[in-house]
């Protein structure tokens, strides 16, 4: 088994979800007492926060690449940054990442949907390097109005990253996922690494894709020995 490195802290309302999640997979695969070999590295989310606000991209990519270092030299050899939105520094982390955008894609491509709605975080709904990075895969993305997104966001920060999760919160998640189902979307990822803690397959008429699980359940699949890893050549798009 290889040992898996989780770069986490982001938040860790989120982190110990991966955590749970590999160590279940690796029960469930392997039986009896078995639990995975991993290590965690957590970061101070209130830091990383405050340079998404201020646009100190760079600053953030330091530091994620400082912590992907740490845990290889701590012996990781599968290294999962365990947040859909600081992939927007992926390129800039030195260690080869189990990419969660091409995670996501290929479990919704092995489910034959095209068209996929997408919640997460502004920065992950509005921006390129994670709804492009869905679409070179061959997926068309639908993201919420303004007003959808802002509410999307907003619970996030203010509720689910701090491990609030409030019924009326979930009630909002429903009307945004009907509303994108209305727009076509046949499928819903939950591209935020904390929405899995709000809402579930139970709150969707459509296929959700959880990024967590997805992600967690995929370092586990590789670290076993399963050839699996994703594609780091994108798929080309569909034709229309
Ligand atoms: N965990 C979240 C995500 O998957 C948001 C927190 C962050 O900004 O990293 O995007």
């Amino acid at each position: 088994m290889k040992v898996i490195g989780l770069l986490g802290g982001m938040s860790w309302e989120s982190s110990i979800e991966y955590y749970r999640i590999v160590n279940e997979r690796v029960r469930e695969r392997l039986g009896g007492l078995h639990s995975a070999h991993c290590v965690l590295y957590s970061v101070d989310f209130a830091e990383i926060e405050r340079m998404q606000v201020e646009g100190r991209w760079d600053d953030a990519a330091e530091v994620l690449n400082s912590a992907a270092a740490t845990l290889v030299e701590a012996g990781a050899e599968i290294v999962v940054l365990c947040t859909n939105t600081m992939h927007k520094v992926a390129d800039r982390i030195d260690v080869p990442l189990l990419h969660l955008a091409d995670t996501t894609a290929a479990a919704v491509r092995r489910t034959g949907i095209t068209s996929v709605g997408l919640l997460g975080t502004a920065f992950t709904m509005e921006q390129d390097f994670y709804t492009g990075r869905l679409a070179s895969h061959g997926l068309d993305v639908l993201v919420p109005d303004a007003d959808d997104r802002a509410t999307v966001h907003r619970v996030i920060y203010d509720e689910l990253v701090q491990g609030v999760v409030r019924d009326e919160s979930r009630q909002a998640y429903r009307d945004v996922i009907t509303r994108l189902v209305e727009r076509g979307a046949a499928g819903m990822i939950l591209g935020c690494t904390e929405i899995e803690l709000l809402v579930s397959q139970a709150d969707s008429p459509v296929p959700v894709f959880p990024t967590t699980r997805l992600h967690a359940e995929l370092a586990v699949d590789i670290a076993l020995g399963d050839d699996l890893r994703v594609s780091p050549d994108p798929q080309p798009r569909s034709s229309p």
